[in-house]
Protein backbone atom coordinates (compact mmCIF):
# COMPACT_ATOMS: atom_id res chain seq x y z
CA UNK A 1 0.00 0.00 0.00
CA UNK A 2 1.35 3.51 -1.25
CA UNK A 3 1.06 6.37 1.52
CA UNK A 4 -1.69 9.34 -0.15
CA UNK A 5 0.51 11.98 -1.63
CA UNK A 6 0.24 14.97 -3.76
CA UNK A 7 0.71 15.62 -7.22
CA UNK A 8 0.69 18.87 -9.60
CA UNK A 9 -0.08 17.87 -13.00
CA UNK A 10 1.20 20.29 -15.50
CA UNK A 11 -1.14 20.08 -18.60
CA UNK A 12 0.12 20.70 -22.64
CA UNK A 13 0.74 24.13 -23.49
CA UNK A 14 -0.56 23.37 -27.06
CA UNK A 15 -4.07 24.18 -26.19
CA UNK A 16 -6.45 24.26 -23.21
CA UNK A 17 -8.43 20.43 -22.17
CA UNK A 18 -10.90 20.00 -23.87
CA UNK A 19 -9.70 21.51 -27.27
CA UNK A 20 -8.67 18.48 -28.90
CA UNK A 21 -4.85 20.06 -29.63
CA UNK A 22 -3.60 17.69 -26.81
CA UNK A 23 -4.30 14.92 -28.72
CA UNK A 24 -3.30 11.88 -25.76
CA UNK A 25 -2.32 14.26 -23.78
CA UNK A 26 -5.75 15.18 -23.07
CA UNK A 27 -6.71 11.51 -22.87
CA UNK A 28 -3.90 10.74 -19.85
CA UNK A 29 -4.46 13.56 -18.03
CA UNK A 30 -8.08 12.73 -17.26
CA UNK A 31 -7.11 8.90 -16.93
CA UNK A 32 -4.49 9.89 -14.19
CA UNK A 33 -6.39 12.60 -12.28
CA UNK A 34 -9.15 10.02 -12.20
CA UNK A 35 -7.55 7.42 -11.42
CA UNK A 36 -4.88 8.95 -8.79
CA UNK A 37 -7.45 10.70 -6.81
CA UNK A 38 -9.70 7.60 -6.74
CA UNK A 39 -6.52 5.83 -5.25
CA UNK A 40 -6.63 8.24 -2.52
CA UNK A 41 -3.82 10.93 -3.70
CA UNK A 42 -4.49 14.68 -4.30
CA UNK A 43 -3.97 16.45 -7.69
CA UNK A 44 -4.41 19.69 -8.85
CA UNK A 45 -3.48 20.68 -12.63
CA UNK A 46 -2.23 23.45 -14.02
CA UNK A 47 -3.34 23.97 -17.55
CA UNK A 48 -4.04 26.92 -20.46
CA UNK A 49 -6.38 29.47 -19.47
CA UNK A 50 -10.16 28.07 -21.19
CA UNK A 51 -9.27 24.52 -20.42
CA UNK A 52 -12.44 22.09 -19.82
CA UNK A 53 -12.69 21.53 -15.78
CA UNK A 54 -11.11 17.83 -14.72
CA UNK A 55 -12.56 17.67 -11.85
CA UNK A 56 -10.09 18.76 -8.78
CA UNK A 57 -9.29 22.21 -8.59
CA UNK A 58 -7.40 23.96 -11.85
CA UNK A 59 -4.81 26.76 -11.79
CA UNK A 60 -5.51 28.29 -15.77
CA UNK A 61 -2.93 30.54 -17.13
CA UNK A 62 -3.40 32.78 -19.96
CA UNK A 63 -0.59 32.62 -23.01
CA UNK A 64 0.18 32.19 -26.32
CA UNK A 65 0.36 28.50 -26.81
CA UNK A 66 3.05 26.39 -28.04
CA UNK A 67 2.87 24.92 -31.47
CA UNK A 68 2.59 21.56 -32.21
CA UNK A 69 5.99 19.52 -31.73
CA UNK A 70 5.24 16.87 -34.24
CA UNK A 71 4.26 20.14 -36.99
CA UNK A 72 7.85 21.30 -36.32
CA UNK A 73 11.47 20.34 -38.18
CA UNK A 74 13.72 18.61 -36.50
CA UNK A 75 16.03 21.25 -35.78
CA UNK A 76 13.27 23.47 -33.83
CA UNK A 77 13.73 24.93 -30.17
CA UNK A 78 11.15 25.44 -28.24
CA UNK A 79 10.18 29.04 -27.57
CA UNK A 80 9.85 30.47 -24.35
CA UNK A 81 8.96 33.78 -25.02
CA UNK A 82 7.53 36.11 -21.75
CA UNK A 83 4.20 35.57 -22.50
CA UNK A 84 4.26 32.46 -23.86
CA UNK A 85 2.23 29.97 -21.97
CA UNK A 86 4.52 27.69 -21.37
CA UNK A 87 6.82 29.87 -19.35
CA UNK A 88 3.51 30.90 -17.66
CA UNK A 89 2.04 27.75 -16.60
CA UNK A 90 5.87 26.99 -15.28
CA UNK A 91 6.34 29.90 -13.34
CA UNK A 92 2.81 29.08 -11.97
CA UNK A 93 4.38 25.61 -11.24
CA UNK A 94 7.08 26.92 -9.27
CA UNK A 95 4.75 29.13 -7.03
CA UNK A 96 2.63 26.29 -6.23
CA UNK A 97 4.90 23.44 -5.97
CA UNK A 98 5.78 23.57 -2.84
CA UNK A 99 2.40 22.48 -1.55
CA UNK A 100 2.73 19.30 -3.24
CA UNK A 101 4.95 15.95 -3.16
CA UNK A 102 5.96 15.98 -7.15
CA UNK A 103 5.12 17.95 -10.20
CA UNK A 104 4.21 15.69 -13.07
CA UNK A 105 5.04 17.09 -15.77
CA UNK A 106 2.58 15.93 -19.12
CA UNK A 107 4.37 18.83 -21.68
CA UNK A 108 6.75 17.70 -24.55
CA UNK A 109 8.97 20.51 -23.99
CA UNK A 110 11.97 21.79 -22.61
CA UNK A 111 11.88 23.49 -20.56
CA UNK A 112 10.44 21.50 -17.86
CA UNK A 113 13.46 19.20 -17.93
CA UNK A 114 15.94 21.81 -18.61
CA UNK A 115 14.78 23.46 -15.49
CA UNK A 116 13.26 21.16 -13.00
CA UNK A 117 15.30 22.32 -10.74
CA UNK A 118 13.39 25.32 -10.09
CA UNK A 119 10.92 23.84 -8.29
CA UNK A 120 12.39 22.43 -5.51
CA UNK A 121 9.82 19.43 -5.26
CA UNK A 122 11.03 16.09 -7.73
CA UNK A 123 9.81 17.05 -10.85
CA UNK A 124 8.54 13.06 -12.98
CA UNK A 125 8.08 13.41 -16.89
CA UNK A 126 5.79 11.10 -18.71
CA UNK A 127 6.89 12.01 -21.96
CA UNK A 128 4.12 12.08 -24.63
CA UNK A 129 5.96 11.47 -28.32
CA UNK A 130 8.08 10.04 -29.60
CA UNK A 131 11.57 11.39 -30.69
CA UNK A 132 10.66 14.45 -32.57
CA UNK A 133 13.10 17.00 -32.03
CA UNK A 134 16.91 17.10 -31.94
CA UNK A 135 16.56 19.50 -28.33
CA UNK A 136 14.10 17.66 -27.06
CA UNK A 137 16.26 14.07 -27.34
CA UNK A 138 18.89 16.27 -25.64
CA UNK A 139 16.73 17.42 -22.59
CA UNK A 140 15.32 13.66 -22.53
CA UNK A 141 18.66 11.96 -22.66
CA UNK A 142 20.43 14.17 -19.96
CA UNK A 143 17.56 13.79 -17.73
CA UNK A 144 17.52 9.73 -18.36
CA UNK A 145 21.51 10.00 -17.35
CA UNK A 146 20.81 12.05 -14.38
CA UNK A 147 17.87 11.12 -12.93
CA UNK A 148 16.89 8.13 -15.29
CA UNK A 149 13.90 7.38 -12.65
CA UNK A 150 12.44 10.88 -13.10
CA UNK A 151 11.12 9.55 -17.09
CA UNK A 152 8.36 7.34 -18.25
CA UNK A 153 7.04 6.84 -21.50
CA UNK A 154 4.10 4.66 -22.72
CA UNK A 155 5.45 1.78 -24.74
CA UNK A 156 9.05 0.34 -25.62
CA UNK A 157 8.36 1.30 -29.21
CA UNK A 158 8.28 4.78 -27.95
CA UNK A 159 11.05 4.44 -25.75
CA UNK A 160 13.54 3.07 -28.59
CA UNK A 161 13.39 6.24 -30.17
CA UNK A 162 15.79 7.68 -27.64
CA UNK A 163 19.10 6.91 -27.66
CA UNK A 164 19.20 6.23 -23.57
CA UNK A 165 15.05 4.90 -23.83
CA UNK A 166 15.54 1.72 -22.10
CA UNK A 167 16.81 3.95 -18.81
CA UNK A 168 12.75 4.89 -18.90
CA UNK A 169 9.97 3.44 -16.58
CA UNK A 170 6.93 2.07 -18.96
CA UNK A 171 3.71 2.88 -17.84
CA UNK A 172 1.89 1.80 -20.99
CA UNK A 173 -1.75 4.12 -20.77
CA UNK A 174 -5.46 3.51 -19.67
CA UNK A 175 -8.69 4.77 -20.75
CA UNK A 176 -11.45 5.55 -18.32
CA UNK A 177 -14.21 2.63 -19.79
CA UNK A 178 -17.19 3.62 -18.34
CA UNK A 179 -17.96 6.11 -21.51
CA UNK A 180 -16.81 3.45 -24.09
CA UNK A 181 -19.96 1.96 -25.69
CA UNK A 182 -19.56 -1.62 -26.72
CA UNK A 183 -21.60 -2.60 -30.02
CA UNK A 184 -21.68 -6.28 -31.19
CA UNK A 185 -22.83 -5.32 -34.48
CA UNK A 186 -21.95 -2.74 -36.98
CA UNK A 187 -23.60 -1.16 -39.59
CA UNK A 188 -24.25 -3.29 -42.40
CA UNK A 189 -22.11 -0.98 -44.84
CA UNK A 190 -19.16 -2.14 -43.67
CA UNK A 191 -18.03 1.41 -42.77
CA UNK A 192 -14.38 1.78 -41.45
CA UNK A 193 -13.42 4.66 -38.17
CA UNK A 194 -10.72 6.44 -38.26
CA UNK A 195 -10.10 8.43 -35.06
CA UNK A 196 -7.59 11.11 -34.74
CA UNK A 197 -6.16 14.51 -35.73
CA UNK A 198 -5.93 15.30 -39.21
CA UNK A 199 -2.19 16.51 -40.20
CA UNK A 200 -0.02 14.15 -42.40
CA UNK A 201 2.04 12.18 -39.35
CA UNK A 202 -1.86 10.13 -38.34
CA UNK A 203 -1.88 9.14 -42.03
CA UNK A 204 -5.66 9.68 -42.68
CA UNK A 205 -4.59 9.64 -46.73
CA UNK A 206 -3.25 5.78 -46.54
CA UNK A 207 -6.89 4.81 -44.51
CA UNK A 208 -8.59 6.63 -47.46
CA UNK A 209 -6.39 4.87 -49.91
CA UNK A 210 -7.03 1.37 -48.55
CA UNK A 211 -10.69 1.84 -48.01
CA UNK A 212 -11.24 3.32 -51.08
CA UNK A 213 -9.35 -0.32 -52.48
CA UNK A 214 -11.41 -2.38 -49.86
CA UNK A 215 -14.81 -1.21 -51.18
CA UNK A 216 -15.76 0.56 -47.69
CA UNK A 217 -16.81 3.97 -46.51
CA UNK A 218 -14.62 5.99 -43.84
CA UNK A 219 -16.07 7.72 -40.76
CA UNK A 220 -13.39 10.20 -39.05
CA UNK A 221 -13.37 11.77 -36.26
CA UNK A 222 -10.86 14.31 -34.91
CA UNK A 223 -9.87 18.00 -35.06
CA UNK A 224 -9.00 19.22 -38.94
CA UNK A 225 -5.64 20.25 -38.07
CA UNK A 226 -3.90 20.09 -42.10
CA UNK A 227 -6.66 21.36 -44.38
CA UNK A 228 -4.45 20.19 -46.92
CA UNK A 229 -4.20 17.01 -45.45
CA UNK A 230 -8.34 16.34 -45.27
CA UNK A 231 -8.11 17.68 -49.43
CA UNK A 232 -5.60 14.85 -50.15
CA UNK A 233 -7.93 12.51 -48.31
CA UNK A 234 -11.25 13.58 -49.85
CA UNK A 235 -9.09 12.87 -53.47
CA UNK A 236 -8.36 9.38 -52.70
CA UNK A 237 -11.98 8.08 -52.29
CA UNK A 238 -14.96 7.94 -54.54
CA UNK A 239 -17.49 11.11 -53.88
CA UNK A 240 -19.54 10.69 -50.55
CA UNK A 241 -17.69 7.66 -48.77
CA UNK A 242 -15.49 10.16 -47.33
CA UNK A 243 -17.40 11.47 -44.17
CA UNK A 244 -16.21 14.39 -41.55
CA UNK A 245 -18.54 13.44 -37.88
CA UNK A 246 -16.29 16.23 -36.37
CA UNK A 247 -14.30 16.83 -33.51
CA UNK A 248 -16.48 15.88 -30.48
CA UNK A 249 -15.96 15.18 -26.55
CA UNK A 250 -15.00 11.61 -25.99
CA UNK A 251 -17.65 10.05 -24.85
CA UNK A 252 -19.47 11.21 -27.82
CA UNK A 253 -16.72 9.71 -30.06
CA UNK A 254 -16.74 6.42 -27.85
CA UNK A 255 -20.60 6.08 -27.88
CA UNK A 256 -20.98 6.70 -31.78
CA UNK A 257 -18.17 4.31 -33.42
CA UNK A 258 -19.71 1.46 -32.39
CA UNK A 259 -21.33 1.30 -36.01
CA UNK A 260 -18.04 1.18 -37.32
CA UNK A 261 -16.67 -2.46 -38.76
CA UNK A 262 -13.26 -1.73 -37.31
CA UNK A 263 -10.76 1.33 -36.56
CA UNK A 264 -7.88 1.86 -39.18
CA UNK A 265 -4.57 3.71 -38.08
CA UNK A 266 -1.95 4.62 -40.74
CA UNK A 267 0.36 6.49 -38.58
CA UNK A 268 3.40 7.62 -40.43
CA UNK A 269 5.09 8.33 -37.16
CA UNK A 270 5.99 6.27 -34.23
CA UNK A 271 2.69 6.69 -31.57
CA UNK A 272 3.67 6.68 -28.45
CA UNK A 273 0.94 4.63 -27.33
CA UNK A 274 -2.34 5.27 -29.37
CA UNK A 275 -5.30 6.28 -27.29
CA UNK A 276 -7.69 5.03 -29.90
CA UNK A 277 -6.52 1.89 -30.55
CA UNK A 278 -7.74 1.27 -26.77
CA UNK A 279 -11.16 2.79 -26.84
CA UNK A 280 -11.51 1.79 -30.38
CA UNK A 281 -11.17 -1.80 -28.53
CA UNK A 282 -13.48 -1.44 -25.94
CA UNK A 283 -16.26 -0.69 -28.24
CA UNK A 284 -15.96 -3.79 -29.86
CA UNK A 285 -13.39 -2.75 -33.01
CA UNK A 286 -10.57 -4.46 -34.38
CA UNK A 287 -7.76 -2.64 -35.25
CA UNK A 288 -6.39 -2.69 -38.42
CA UNK A 289 -2.43 -0.88 -37.97
CA UNK A 290 0.74 -0.51 -39.64
CA UNK A 291 2.99 -2.68 -37.56
CA UNK A 292 4.91 0.98 -36.00
CA UNK A 293 4.82 2.38 -32.57
CA UNK A 294 2.48 2.08 -29.85
CA UNK A 295 0.08 -0.01 -31.80
CA UNK A 296 2.13 -2.90 -31.80
CA UNK A 297 1.93 -3.37 -28.04
CA UNK A 298 -2.02 -2.60 -27.43
CA UNK A 299 -3.13 -4.83 -31.04
CA UNK A 300 -2.47 -8.85 -30.64
CA UNK A 301 -2.15 -10.25 -33.88
CA UNK A 302 -4.61 -11.87 -35.71
CA UNK A 303 -6.86 -11.95 -32.56
CA UNK A 304 -8.04 -8.04 -31.66
CA UNK A 305 -6.27 -6.77 -35.17
CA UNK A 306 -4.20 -7.06 -38.20
CA UNK A 307 -0.73 -5.58 -38.00
CA UNK A 308 0.93 -4.54 -41.53
CA UNK A 309 3.92 -3.95 -43.11
CA UNK A 310 4.53 0.01 -42.36
CA UNK A 311 3.66 2.26 -45.58
CA UNK A 312 2.13 -0.88 -47.44
CA UNK A 313 -1.81 0.58 -48.28
CA UNK A 314 -2.59 -2.68 -50.16
CA UNK A 315 -1.56 -4.97 -47.32
CA UNK A 316 -4.01 -2.51 -45.38
CA UNK A 317 -6.64 -2.49 -47.86
CA UNK A 318 -6.53 -6.61 -47.65
CA UNK A 319 -6.11 -6.52 -43.72
CA UNK A 320 -9.31 -4.89 -43.58
CA UNK A 321 -11.25 -6.96 -46.02
CA UNK A 322 -10.80 -10.01 -43.13
CA UNK A 323 -11.98 -7.69 -40.40
CA UNK A 324 -15.53 -9.73 -40.24
CA UNK A 325 -13.25 -12.64 -39.20
CA UNK A 326 -12.71 -10.99 -35.65
CA UNK A 327 -14.22 -11.03 -32.48
CA UNK A 328 -15.52 -7.89 -31.36
CA UNK A 329 -16.13 -9.75 -27.84
CA UNK A 330 -12.62 -10.47 -27.51
CA UNK A 331 -11.20 -6.87 -28.32
CA UNK A 332 -13.29 -5.37 -25.53
CA UNK A 333 -12.53 -7.90 -23.70
CA UNK A 334 -8.35 -7.53 -24.09
CA UNK A 335 -8.94 -3.66 -23.61
CA UNK A 336 -10.61 -3.99 -20.45
CA UNK A 337 -7.94 -6.30 -19.19
CA UNK A 338 -5.11 -4.61 -19.84
CA UNK A 339 -5.51 -0.57 -20.48
CA UNK A 340 -8.28 0.23 -18.12
CA UNK A 341 -7.18 3.68 -16.25
CA UNK A 342 -7.37 2.08 -12.44
CA UNK A 343 -4.67 -0.45 -13.76
CA UNK A 344 -2.53 2.21 -15.74
CA UNK A 345 -3.07 4.89 -12.34
CA UNK A 346 -1.49 1.92 -10.36
CA UNK A 347 1.14 1.98 -12.61
CA UNK A 348 1.98 5.60 -12.58
CA UNK A 349 1.45 5.30 -8.73
CA UNK A 350 4.24 3.22 -8.66
CA UNK A 351 6.60 5.34 -10.87
CA UNK A 352 5.56 8.23 -8.74
CA UNK A 353 6.46 7.06 -5.36
CA UNK A 354 9.95 5.51 -6.61
CA UNK A 355 10.66 9.20 -7.82
CA UNK A 356 10.19 10.55 -4.60
CA UNK A 357 12.06 8.46 -2.48
CA UNK A 358 14.82 9.58 -5.31
CA UNK A 359 16.85 12.72 -5.16
CA UNK A 360 15.28 15.90 -4.99
CA UNK A 361 15.74 19.18 -7.02
CA UNK A 362 18.50 17.41 -9.02
CA UNK A 363 20.52 19.66 -11.10
CA UNK A 364 20.74 19.46 -14.91
CA UNK A 365 23.84 19.85 -16.19
CA UNK A 366 25.07 21.74 -19.59
N1 LIG B 1 -10.55 12.36 -29.66
C1 LIG B 1 -11.65 13.04 -29.20
N2 LIG B 1 -12.63 13.42 -30.07
C2 LIG B 1 -12.56 13.15 -31.40
C3 LIG B 1 -11.43 12.43 -31.87
C4 LIG B 1 -10.44 12.04 -30.98
O1 LIG B 1 -11.76 13.31 -28.00
O2 LIG B 1 -13.47 13.54 -32.13
C5 LIG B 1 -9.51 11.94 -28.70
C6 LIG B 1 -9.48 10.45 -28.54
O3 LIG B 1 -10.36 10.09 -27.51
C7 LIG B 1 -8.02 10.12 -28.19
C8 LIG B 1 -7.27 11.39 -28.52
O4 LIG B 1 -8.21 12.29 -29.12
O5 LIG B 1 -7.91 9.74 -26.85
C9 LIG B 1 -6.12 11.16 -29.48
O6 LIG B 1 -5.12 10.47 -28.84
P1 LIG B 1 -4.05 9.55 -29.55
O7 LIG B 1 -3.10 9.07 -28.49
O8 LIG B 1 -4.70 8.46 -30.30
O9 LIG B 1 -3.32 10.50 -30.61
P2 LIG B 1 -2.49 11.89 -30.54
O10 LIG B 1 -3.46 12.98 -30.93
O11 LIG B 1 -1.97 12.07 -29.15
O12 LIG B 1 -1.41 11.74 -31.56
Amino acid sequence: MIAPFSVLVMSTPVGPIGSGLGGGVETTLRALVRGLTARGHRVEVVAPAGSQSVGVPMHCVNGTPQASMQLLERSTVSTTDDGSVLTNMWTEISLLAEGFDVVLNLSYDELPFVRAVDVGRPVAHLVSMGSLTDAMDAAIDTTLRCSPASVAMHTRAQAETYARGAAATIVGGGIDFDTCRFAASPQADGRMAFVGRVSPEKGLVDAARACAIAGRPLHVWGLLQDPDEWARALGSMPEGALIHRGFVAPDVMRSQIGECAAIVMASKWVEAFGNVAVEAMACGLPVVSYRRGGPTEVVDDGETGFLVTPDDVAGLAEAIARVGTLSRRACHERAVERHSHGAFAQRVEAWLAGVLVGAVGTDFPA
